[in-house]
């Protein structure tokens, strides 16, 4: 791995003379997009600052790792953190020589951005608390570890038609989101030998779809074969013309399910012909002697490992101040084998707390954890800072929480709210029980934001769907409506689903309000 951070660090000058001739003009904003984003960089819509991705493996974060990211925020002033929902960690408004500081110095604490963003392999996502859940096939740990390192060895290399996104779930609420990825692996026993069932071909951008289930199952030691015979797919069947149809579901949609399936194991015979890409996982040793605490907290899980404990943070839109982060550095500092697990929805896991460590964290940060009602709700960064945003969805979300706080009641009867600044999808809103995508159209003639409303989008393996639209409700008017929805639901004394089955017209009327 020294080699590839010798190559890294070679190449960080002439990204940033490419940066420098986008400073002055001289580069559109699309173009300098092109090279920026495979080292994990974007420009932020003022033209002015930038954004850096860094790649947290699988999202699991060590002491030291933390350390360095919150000295790194600190020593170059990051006003703000924010954690994504793909188990990554991003550094906003910072100047090109501050950005490529970052770059120079996360590798050090081996945080790579190399292939963040662009046309490349992307982190490789996993079930955040793998491992320690009691109800798993196996621990995925090892097996998305060896995914990380393999894309991460030859990261430098990959021309590829677009963004190449790959997740390994060991739980069947779906961890990971590995029915909707380009290729996701779902741990499963048979013969009680690990296995994994294969989603191929799905993705949340436009036109999103579902992975396609794959009959045959992958011994799960063959799974880097599985991601080399993705690679070469994508590389020799994918479309390098139009972009907006390159990802790899466009493929499958070409091919047809079958025949995209029967070309995937052709590649992957292929890959095993040629060897060399054995796995035999090291599966990890929990020897934390726990202490069990009788307690019922929302944000605390029982592992399955004895008197241990997990602690979920969300920080309100995953937005995070670094001095905060620097406080949970400083609190598990001291606590035996405990580290971070990014999650997919804009907080992290404090993993490994025995029954007394578990008491201290929550008293510590529950006063800064958003987790009740409609402050679960997630959105990605959105306008003022994404180039390609519409509307500003982090707004959206705090003009919500305050609308329902400003009520008196911050209500639970609503679903998960998945918020996207634009169809991109970076909120994941087709998975959310209720979506939002922002948008704008003319009304009376004066050009208004809206957001598109899907509802009943699910992610769980086996019972995945897609949300669907009902229809759009005005940008100001949307805590209002999100209100009203909930309280008709509590009045109804039903479930969101139960409620939306009998009463979908009413809720399209609320939207035409
Ligand atoms: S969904 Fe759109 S607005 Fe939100 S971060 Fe992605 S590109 Fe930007």
């Amino acid at each position: 791995m020294r080699d590839l951070k010798q190559i890294l660090l070679e190449e960080i000058p002439e990204f940033k003379a490419k940066g420098e001739v986008f400073l002055k003009g001289e580069l559109g904003k699309m173009d300098f997009k092109k090279v920026s984003g495979g080292f994990g960089v974007y420009a932020h819509r003022d033209g002015k600052h930038f954004m850096i991705r860094l790649r947290i493996l699988s999202g699991v974060l060590g002491k030291e790792q933390l350390v360095a990211i919150c000295n790194l925020a600190e020593r170059y002033a990051v006003p703000m953190i924010h954690l994504t929902t793909r188990q990554a960690i991003q550094f906003h408004k910072l100047s090109l020589d501050n950005v490529c500081k970052v770059m120079e110095e996360g590798l050090e604490y081996n945080l790579y951005t190399r292939g963040a963003g662009g046309n490349y392999p992307r982190n490789v996502a996993m079930s955040p608390l793998a491992g320690l859940m009691k109800e798993e096939a196996f621990d995925v740990v090892p097996y998305a570890m060896a995914a990380n390192g393999y894309f991460l060895q030859r990261i430098n290399t990959y021309h590829l038609p677009r963004k190449l996104k790959v997740s390994f779930t060991s739980d069947k609420a779906d961890g990971s989101q590995a029915t909707v990825q380009d290729m996701g692996f779902v741990a499963t026993l048979k013969d009680n030998k690990p296995y994994f069932k294969l989603y191929l071909g799905g993705g949340l951008g436009r036109n999103p779809r579902k992975g396609i289930p794959v009959d045959r199952l992958l011994p799960a030691e063959e799974a880097l074969y599985a991601l080399e015979a993705m690679v070469q797919l994508f590389t020799h069947e994918g479309d390098y013309e139009h972009h907006h149809k390159a990802r790899v579901r466009y493929i499958a949609d070409r091919m047809g399910d079958e025949a995209f399936v029967n070309c995937f194991w052709k590649y992957f015979e292929t890959a095993k012909v040629k060897g060399g890409l054995d796995f035999s996982p090291e599966m990890p040793k929990y020897t934390k002697v726990g202490k069990r605490v009788e307690i019922n907290h929302i944000a605390i899980t029982s592992q399955k490992q004895e008197g241990l404990y997990s602690y979920y943070f969300h920080p309100l839109g995953g937005q995070l101040d670094y001095r905060l982060l620097r406080k949970i550095s400083n609190l598990i500092e001291p606590m035996k084998d405990v580290h971070v697990r990014l999650s997919m929805g804009e907080g992290l896991y404090l993993v490994h707390l025995n029954g007394e460590e578990v008491q201290q964290v929550a008293e510590a940060l529950d006063a800064d954890n958003y987790l009740l009602g409609v402050e679960q709700t997630r959105s990605c960064i959105g306008v003022p800072i994404c180039q390609m945003g519409i509307l500003e969805s982090q707004k959206a979300l705090r003009a919500i929480v305050d609308y329902f706080k400003a009520k008196g009641n911050i209500k639970e009867s609503l679903p998960p709210i998945y918020i996207s600044g634009c169809p991109n999808s970076c909120g994941v809103h087709q998975i959310a029980g209720i979506g939002l995508v922002g948008n704008k159209k003319k009304i009376d003639g004066v050009l208004t934001g809206i957001y598109d409303v899907y509802m009943k989008g699910k992610c769980t393996v086996g019972e995945t769907h897609l949300g669907e639209l009902i229809g759009e409700v005005q940008e100001d008017q949307l805590p209002a409506f999100l209100y009203d929805l909930a309280s008709k639901i509590e009045a109804a004394h039903q479930s969101f689903d139960q409620y939306m089955e009998a009463n979908k017209e009413e809720v399209e009327q609320l939207l035409s309000k």
